[in-house]
This record gives structure tokens, C-alpha cells and sequence, in this order.
């Protein structure tokens, strides 16, 4: 593994903060020796150094406390009603993509370094019944990739890790979409309580614009369509609210639903969402809904 740099370090107060973050001057910790340290200056990249040259300390370490740190704070915020968080990945027992929210899923509860008999995790998700139903380990160390530790193998539960070769790894826990380097077994989404058919999740996307005919700014929204081709009546509801004009036009093609600026009443269609999206957009992700029993849109 290449030289893996300190990017984040503890302040005073046991927080954990980026460098980018930091205080010329202040006083910060080390995360995996606890040794004092100071931000460097005059480096292309911000970092951290400790005081002291003769320190014996893994940066390896580092980067693996303060990746299962903030992960585990993220997951706490989502289940806690913040920001939503899912993971997406290829399933290597179903070989289908999957995605699953942390908010609705199984788990309620979240603990870090977790004990099981001699078994460390660094992160396990619980439902209300203290059983794991998502284990989560943070490795640096190639030789054990992709192995399930026998515990979780027993239990059939589900163990997932990430991965991480440097510290631009740390940048996966900007996402609200996590992407895990494996997944030992493939997580069904939960069962509708009225149809018992499997949920699925939606996400809605928003992105400020200039209208291409008026220059107005407008709300664009991008929806899921269901089997059908239907869209869930939240998602517009949800949409509206956010700014979005959306409207039912009618085409030689047939019926669509379009968005629509509202000074001039140029419609933007779903083919051109791409080129706007492109540009970066605020996603809003629900969690899980039931094709069969939601509600569409029908006006
Ligand atoms: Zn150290
Ligand atoms: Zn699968
Ligand atoms: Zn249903
Ligand atoms: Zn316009």
C-alpha cells in the first residue's frame, strides 16, 4: 500500500476533524496513537503530522478509526431521522444490482467495535430485538477481503466490508450512497405488510436550472416510473413541493408527465433530463415503497 497520509485527527473535545477542517496551531490527536499532532503547513495537501518525529504509529490505522467513526456517526444520523444514507452494490450471489436504505431496512440501532465472543466489528446495525442484522467491517489489509468471519458465516447474517487501499477512500463517506467492497449474502429488500410482494426503494432528484427558452430558474425534477411506467403520487406530491411544475402534456407518442418552467411553459421531457443532471442535483431518497400497492399519479 502506497503512503497513506493523516487527514483527519481528533481535536480536543475527541471529535473527529478533516484537515481541511483544522486549525493552524491547535492542538489535535492522533486517532490510532493518540500522539499529539498539528496541522502541516506549506504541503500541496493538508495534513496532519505529530509533533514528535519518533512516534510508532500505522497511518493505516488511522484511516481505518476514522472511516468506522464517521461511518458509524452517519448511520446513527440516518436511523436518528437525518440525512438518508443507502449502499448499492452487485450482488455475488444473485449477480443483481442491489440497493438497500439504512432508514426502514431491518436495523434501528447502530454500536461501534462490537464484541462477539473473541470477534471485533467495527460497526453492526441491530433491530429492535439487540440480533444483528448487518455486520460491518472497515479493512486495509488485502488478506482478508472478501472473507466472512466464521461467526457471521454460522449465522447466515449478513457481513459486509469496506475496503480501503488510501485516504481518498475517506471520500465514500461523503456519498449518501455508499458503495461496500463486498456483501456476503444477498439482502432482500423487506416484504410489503399488505402484499407480502418485495419493496423497492425511490429516490426523487432535484436540480436547480435556468429554463432553455426564457432563462427562468426552475425546479427540475427527475422521478422513477413504476412497473407500469406510473409515477408514485409522493414523488410528485414531493416534487411540487420542491418547486417543480410537473404537468400531464400529451404527444403524438402518447401521454407523458413533463417538467414545466413556469414563466413561459417550455417543457423540459424526460429525454433531456440527462444533460441537466449531469451537472449535480440534490438527490432525495424515500426508502422503500411497494410497487403493487402505492398509489400513481392519475390527473
Ligand atoms: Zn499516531
Ligand atoms: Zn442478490
Ligand atoms: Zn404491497
Ligand atoms: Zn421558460
Amino acid at each position: 500500500m502506497k503512503n497513506i497520509l493523516y487527514l483527519i485527527a481528533n481535536d480536543n473535545n475527541r471529535n473527529f476533524i478533516t484537515a481541511a477542517d483544522a486549525k493552524t496551531g491547535e492542538e489535535y490527536f492522533c486517532c490510532a496513537c493518540n500522539g499529539k499532532m498539528h496541522l502541516e503547513e506549506n504541503q500541496s495537501v493538508l495534513r496532519f503530522i505529530h509533533n514528535s518525529s519518533d512516534v510508532n504509529c500505522d497511518p493505516k490505522i488511522a484511516l481505518r478509526i476514522s472511516f468506522k467513526n464517521l461511518l458509524h456517526k452517519k448511520i446513527e444520523a440516518c436511523l436518528n431521522g437525518g440525512d438518508r444514507l443507502t449502499m448499492r452494490w452487485k450482488c455475488n450471489s444473485c449477480n443483481n444490482p442491489h440497493e438497500m436504505s439504512f432508514y426502514g431496512w431491518k436495523g434501528t440501532q447502530v454500536r461501534l467495535d462490537h464484541m462477539i465472543g473473541a470477534c471485533k466489528t467495527d460497526v453492526v446495525l441491530l433491530n429492535r430485538t439487540d440480533e444483528i442484522v448487518l455486520a460491518i467491517d472497515i479493512i486495509t489489509d488485502s488478506k482478508l477481503k472478501n472473507k466472512t468471519p466464521q461467526y457471521y458465516k454460522e449465522n447466515d447474517t449478513a457481513y459486509t466490508q469496506f475496503f480501503l487501499n488510501s485516504e481518498k477512500t475517506l471520500k465514500i463517506l461523503d456519498k449518501k450512497r455508499l458503495v461496500p467492497s463486498f456483501i456476503s449474502v444477498c439482502l432482500q429488500p423487506p416484504e410489503c405488510t399488505q402484499c407480502g410482494n418485495n419493496m423497492e426503494m425511490h429516490h426523487v432528484d432535484i436540480c436547480s436550472v435556468m429554463c432553455y427558452e426564457c432563462g427562468a430558474p426552475m425546479q427540475l425534477a427527475s422521478l422513477e416510473e413504476d412497473r407500469s411506467g406510473y409515477l408514485n403520487k409522493d414523488d410528485v406530491e414531493f416534487a411540487r413541493s420542491k418547486g417543480a411544475i410537473i404537468e400531464k402534456r400529451t404527444f403524438s407518442a402518447g401521454t407523458m408527465y413533463v417538467n414545466v418552467c413556469k414563466k413561459c411553459n417550455s417543457l423540459i421531457g424526460p429525454l433531456h433530463l440527462g444533460e441537466y443532471f449531469s451537472e449535480g442535483y440534490d438527490e432525495y431518497e424515500f426508502g422503500y415503497y411497494c410497487p403493487e400497492c402505492s398509489e400513481s399519479v392519475s390527473e
